[in-house]
């Protein structure tokens, strides 16, 4: 059925998934990679995350703990958990340790963790019934004193202590980049992020997933072998203030 049969479906919003959807098609052409889209809704509205996921979006991430186990709540209560496919929910923003026990329970995937203490504490919140909690390790690539995120040299002794724990399962890594505007220092540091993964799947076979590039540097991400992109702006719009 063609999407303009469904009525829930928002003209603006569609337009914006597949404005994103096709600069990343062109990105994943032109480098042979593949790489999928991770909806960044932090700040935005319920109705907002609802209106992407009936034009088929499913993957979506959000900053804050609190915020994110509200809204998907709220999209779960009003029915709108997606279409076929239910709605994955990525944790991308920095983990307070008394945070980390709910964080494992509501979301499907943890990207930002950054240090050991947060490893045990994720593994406790995450149910024995519930599928192994995804995770990724953070890393502060650019050495940027205000960013969280591990040391490259880091990695290694992270990717082993989330390895032995069973309700965890480690897929890869996360970076933020600073934003240069410099393209070449951006693309270096996309490039150091690649060989860390390469590293990090050499011992951990089970690593599969480089989270890297935003709303206006993911093509280049993928040309340096991101597989999965972060994008906010492009796909809401500007975000409200944070109340
Ligand atoms: C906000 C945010 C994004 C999305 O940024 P945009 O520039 O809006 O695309 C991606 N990753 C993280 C970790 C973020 O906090």
């Amino acid at each position: 059925m063609p999407d303009t049969m469904n009525p829930a479906i928002n003209p603006d919003a569609k337009a914006r998934l597949d404005a994103v959807l096709s600069r990343l098609n062109a990105a994943t052409q032109r480098s042979g990679n593949t790489a999928r889209l991770l909806a960044v809704s932090k700040l935005q509205r319920g109705d907002a995350v609802a209106e992407l996921a009936a034009c088929g979006q499913t993957a979506f991430g959000e900053n804050y703990v609190q915020e994110g186990v509200t809204k998907r709540r709220e999209l779960e209560a009003a029915g709108l958990s997606g279409n076929a496919a239910p709605l994955e929910w990525h944790l991308i923003g920095p983990l307070q340790s008394n945070k980390a026990e709910l964080a494992a329970k509501h979301f499907d995937w943890v990207q930002s963790v950054d240090r050991a203490k947060l490893i045990p504490l994720l593994a406790k919140g995450r149910s024995a019934e519930a599928a192994p909690l995804n995770v990724l390790i953070q890393v502060n690539i650019d050495d940027e004193a205000s960013k969280s995120g591990c040391r490259p040299e880091e990695v290694p002794a992270l990717a082993d202590l989330i390895a032995a724990q069973p309700a965890l399962a480690l897929r890869g890594l996360m970076a933020i980049p600073a934003p240069h505007p410099d393209i070449e220092k951006r693309r270096e540091a996309f490039a150091k992020m690649r060989q860390l993964f390469e590293a990090l799947r050499r011992g951990h076979p089970g690593v599969d997933t480089l989270s890297m590039g935003m709303s206006d540097d993911f093509e280049l991400a993928i040309e340096q072998g991101a597989t999965m992109v972060r994008v906010g702006t492009a796909l809401f719009g500007p975000r409200p203030a944070k109340a």
